[in-house]
């Protein structure tokens, strides 16, 4: 019996270590193999936040999934190069100090921290490298000095330099879109603009009075947006990497701006594989805050959602697909992630009679090999993660017709490690996060936004629960029903259950 359960316990390492990821690449329109060219390390960039103001549902499913991928590949063995910048100049950040009278290097830091601290809410683990645009400025500027060498790259009369279209034929390859209809010598300067028309575009702003800029050799001013990411792209992963990923709204033209500028530098392919998660719906519409359905993940937080379940929700839709994000589907998640909570310490409490179910075995070998198929293919999370919930589904109902053996349990977590690795839900953080959301509306003067029961719940340490609960069970022994059902009334309407069962009085947080 236990050759057997090591015998499956083997195979589910080892089958896990044979796959390759087969991943949608949008530059060749298909489904491709994804694996470290140089057989070391899977060199990849993905584009950071802008730090300007608190990130959205919508820019964190794309750094999911990113985790997804990132997860995905650690789990099969793969190692990671990753860089991921941080934009920290550009028109919005500039617009938005300028109106809270600041300098940008006094405006970034609280958002580049929040950043990150919501990526730790969400357990998207850090990319290798993490590079600020600001820190970079000389290798921006080498490289629109190496344009210009080659014509690709010329001055106005403000000073500003722009890239010349014209200078590479290839233009559009990424996104396939048709740009006939370009204007030779038409300009944009700023950092947002139409979606559909081509021009030659900002490498390097001059200097407008009162805005932060470098004193460089092609004068003073500012990198524009799509250089910082060519720039620090190449400078920590060379001129050819394996990958490139970021949010859908990026392929153009922040995307093919990216490759124009680099391949026109280098002559060589920028990146290889290029990977773009699709954007988000909120109930239906495009999230605007004019529309009313724009969330923060902070916003959630405040309003009681766990951050665990917005993980799962977030990733659960697979990267290219569409996501409707609702209210319903975010309690379904809530749901998920409980059930999934439950059934693992159930497997962690053991106390199964030794020897092996040779039934939920197969059942177990499957979950495993289903899961780890629907990865590799294209990152199919929905897949994944429905493989998942047939064991746990088949694991409950042995469990409770008293089927279940040991050496299962042996088996099935180890396919719920695998799971984890990718999924991260397992471990029950939520309390802390949502605590560190609270601590951090009370110093913004923002406390009025969170869920009233909320704050109550929260307010009471997990020993003031304790206390109350054992003077609940004393009041009960002195047959004090009044105030036993006091203490029980007060805790349910700060949203904490007591539930009596035959073990003893356990609580928990709704
Ligand atoms: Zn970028």
């Amino acid at each position: 019996m236990k050759a057997a359960t090591h015998r499956i316990v083997g195979e589910i390492e080892q089958a896990v270590r044979r796959m390759t990821l087969r991943l949608f690449n949008t530059l060749t329109g298909q489904v491709d193999d994804l694996a470290p060219a140089d057989g070391e390390a899977l060199r990849m960039y993905a584009c950071g936040p802008t730090v300007y103001d608190y990130g959205h549902i919508g820019n964190f499913r794309t750094f999911l999934q990113v985790d997804v991928l990132r997860r995905y590949l650690k789990l099969t063995g793969v190692n990671i190069r990753h860089v991921m910048n941080i934009t920290d100049v550009d028109d919005k950040i500039i617009r938005n100090a300028a109106a809270a009278g600041i300098p940008i290097s006094e405006y970034t830091p609280k958002f580049v921290n929040a950043f990150f601290e919501d990526l730790n809410s969400l357990r998207v683990e850090r990319p290798e490298i993490i590079a600020r645009a600001t820190e970079h400025i000389p290798r921006m500027v080498a490289l629109i000095q190496r344009l210009a060498a080659m014509d690709a790259a010329y001055q106005t009369e403000d000073g500003s330099w722009y890239f010349r279209l014209s200078a590479y034929p290839e233009y559009g390859k990424l996104s396939k879109k048709d740009l006939s209809g370009i204007e030779d010598g038409a300009r944009v300067d700023v950092d947002e603009y139409e979606k559909d028309s081509a021009r030659d575009f900002a490498l390097w702003k001059a200097a407008k009075p009162g805005e932060t800029s470098w004193e460089t050799p092609i004068g003073r001013g500012r990198p524009g947006w799509h250089i910082e990411c060519s720039a620090m792209a190449m400078e920590f992963l060379g001129d050819s990497f394996d990958l490139h990923a970021g949010g859908e709204d990026l392929m153009f033209p922040h995307h093919e701006n990216e490759i124009a500028q680099s391949e026109s530098a280098t002559g060589h392919t920028f990146a290889r594989h290029w990977m773009h998660v699709r954007f988000l719906l909120v109930e239906g519409r495009k999230m605007s805050k004019s529309e009313g359905n724009f969330y923060t993940l902070r916003d959630l937080l405040l309003k009681g959602h766990r951050a665990s379940a917005i993980r799962f929700l977030l990733i659960s839709v697979p990267y290219r697909n569409q996501m409707n994000f609702t209210f319903e589907s975010l309690t379904e998640s809530t749901n998920a992630v409980e059930r999934l909570r439950t059934f693992y310490q159930r497997m962690l409490k053991g106390g199964f009679a030794e020897g092996l179910n040779p039934e939920i075995s197969t059942v177990t070998a499957k979950a495993s090999a289903d899961y780890t198929a629907a990865l590799a293919n294209d990152l199919n999370t929905a897949e994944a993660r429905a493989a998942i919930f047939d064991l746990v589904r088949a694991a409950n109902s042995a469990a409770d017709a008293g089927t279940l053996r040991a050496g299962n349990v042996e088996e099935i977590l180890k396919v719920m490690a695998l799971f984890d690795g990718v999924f991260a839900v397992l471990e029950d953080n939520d309390a802390a996060v949502t605590r560190a959301a609270l601590a951090w509306a009370e110093a913004e003067g923002r406390i009025n936004e969170a869920d009233p029961t909320l704050v109550a719940t929260l307010a009471l340490s997990d020993a003031d629960i304790d206390a109350l609960v054992a003077e609940r069970t004393q009041a009960k022994k002195t047959r004090n029903f009044a105030r036993a059902d006091a203490i029980r009334n007060d805790l349910l309407a700060k949203g904490i259950l007591i539930e009596d069962s035959k073990d003893g009085v356990r609580w928990k947080r709704k």
